[in-house]
């Protein structure tokens, strides 16, 4: 291994694990298409010593009282606060999403320990005095023991951030698997849990791919998985998962539709779609990769479009561009293959990314941002999710053909309108099947004590991620039916003195 090359293991009991990996796999930083890092991959053997810790650690934490666990949470948050800038680094260094980009990314996984701080009020159970003579009930929850986390490459600090300080907060250990392509990321923020003052053990990290993720999935002592990836394996996650009696929420992938009616505000509009189809180079499960234009505006709306693609400047996410380079070679080549599809099933290819100026390394995972028109519903470049800078533009008649085209695709994890009639935009959120709604808002993103998910093929499982959706996730309820009687009055005699 070159000195450039730097080893990343898993994270076991707060400490680096210490063992010989019988296999490893290679980490890029996409913008210059270095091998960066060498990361050890998990046999089944190293998930469950990683798993003995995690369950061992659980035992103590899960009686902590909440008080102490709302201030490991609250100095936890202060933490990635201070480091947030070396986080977002590691992440543009391994994703290649440019700074600005990681940095947001991990401001919305603040928001969620943010959430998770309010975990006194967020337990707090019902209360029935008198349900029967001296009989009361009441509920409460309770942790699960430990909790798998399975997460996606293109947001290798947010999307664990959205399940680990909830999970945490509820007095349930941890054991996160990220995607191997960014593994670093996940270790930075799983080792200021130990500074905040988290016993070693309740959070872990364990890397690995296909070999871990089946032992986990099958590993008697993991209690529930969170999984956030492409929609096979999430349904082949959520199967496996539930066979093994786990609960398991698994996020899928996604298409996401932006439509856009005749009266809308067509710049608003253009600088939505830009943003959200070309941001982190489409590498986002919210990104828009369907605009739907109702017309007359279609030709309007290319031309302003094409107009501030333009403008973007694509390159090495260090140096201040738009947008940066796609995660790993064969992600590029995948991506690529579409635009060569696109062109060969008779879309107009308005802006080619492929000849796209690039300010960074000649090695590099590139393609600019990519604009294609009149695209129609069977083309692949419209059934298929290609997760990447590719922008299909589907001209329809009307809102109800936008709505059907929609309602009518396999995923349903965001779509938004743009338009200035309120009766339009309420009879969308209504009609819709999709899980997350924008109303000129093309990237709907809820905040985190609300619930993150998708609906159809975008989810399997019932419970969306955070907000007090994800609180029920981490706990068991219970319900405790009780009679005390009263000593004083003829029931039991308890020796208790009497007063009267
Ligand atoms: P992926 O499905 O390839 O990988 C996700 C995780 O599953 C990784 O940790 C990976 O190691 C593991 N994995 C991969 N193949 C596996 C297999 N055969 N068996 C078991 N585990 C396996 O996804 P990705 O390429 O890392 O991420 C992009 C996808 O994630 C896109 O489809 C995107 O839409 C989706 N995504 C969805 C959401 C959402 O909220 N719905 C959010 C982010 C990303």
């Amino acid at each position: 291994m070159s000195t450039d090359v730097k080893r990343i293991t898993h994270l076991v009991g707060g400490a680096p694990w210490t063992g010989v990996a019988e296999r490893t796999s290679k980490v890029y930083n996409p913008a210059t298409g270095a091998v960066t890092g060498e990361l050890d991959l998990a046999s089944s053997a190293t998930v469950d010593e990683v798993v003995k810790v995690a369950h061992e650690a659980s035992r103590g934490w899960a009686q902590t009282s909440v008080s102490k666990r709302t201030q490991v949470l609250f100095a936890y948050r202060e933490l990635v606060n201070q480091r947030k800038e070396q986080i977002a680094a590691l992440i543009t260094a391994e994703h290649g999403k440019v700074l600005s980009d990681a940095l947001g990314e991990v401001t919305r996984g603040l928001e969620v320990i943010e959430f998770a701080c309010g975990i006194p009020h967020l337990l707090k159970g019902g209360f029935s005095e008198g349900v029967s003579t001296k009989v009361d009930v009441y509920s409460i929850r309770q942790p699960l023991g430990v909790c798998a986390v399975i997460s996606p490459f293109n947001f290798p600090a947010m999307v664990p951030m959205w399940f680990v300080p909830i999970a945490v907060a509820c007095g349930n250990s941890v054991v996160i698997k990220p995607s191997e392509k960014d593994p670093s990321a996940a270790n930075a923020m799983a080792e200021l849990w130990k500074e905040a003052g988290l016993p070693d053990g309740v959070v872990n990290v364990l890397h690995g791919d296909k070999e871990a993720v089946d032992r986990l999935l099958e590993h008697p002592d993991i209690k529930s998985v969170s999984f956030v990836g492409s929609t096979p394996i999430a349904k082949y996650v959520y199967e496996t998962g539930t066979k093994h009696g786990k609960r398991v929420q698994a996020l899928g992938g996604a298409k996401n539709h932006m439509v856009v009616l005749p009266d809308a505000d067509l710049d608003l509009a253009a600088d939505a779609a830009v943003n959200a189809g070309f941001g982190s180079a489409g590498e986002r499960c919210m990104a828009i990769s369907a605009l739907v234009a109702v017309e007359p505006i279609a030709d309007d709306l290319v031309d302003r479009i094409k107009q501030r693609m333009g403008t973007l400047k694509t390159g090495d996410g260090t140096r201040g561009c738009d947008m940066g380079p796609l995660v790993t070679g064969p992600h590029r080549d995948k991506v690529v293959g579409y635009v060569e599809a696109g062109v060969t099933e008779g879309a107009e290819l308005t802006v080619d990314g492929r000849e796209t100026e690039i300010e960074g390394g000649a090695d590099g995972f590139w393609l600019g941002p990519t604009l294609f028109d009149k695209v129609t519903p069977e083309m692949s470049i419209y059934t298929d999710e290609i997760f990447g800078p590719v922008l299909s533009v589907v001209r329809v008649a009307s809102y109800d053909a936008a709505l059907d085209l929609i309602n009518s695709n396999q995923y349903g994890n965001g779509t938004a309108i743009f338009t200035n009639d309120g009766g339009a935009a309420r009879r969308f959120q209504n009609e819709v099947e999709v899980g997350m709604v924008g109303i000129n808002v093309p990237i709907p993103v809820p905040m985190a004590y609300y619930s993150f998910g998708g609906w159809k093929n975008s989810l399997f499982g019932d419970t969306h991620a955070h907000g007090t959706e994800g609180v029920h996730f981490f706990t068991r309820g219970k319900v405790v039916t009780s009679r005390w009687l009263d000593p004083s009055h003829g029931g039991l005699n308890l020796g208790f003195p009497t007063h009267d």
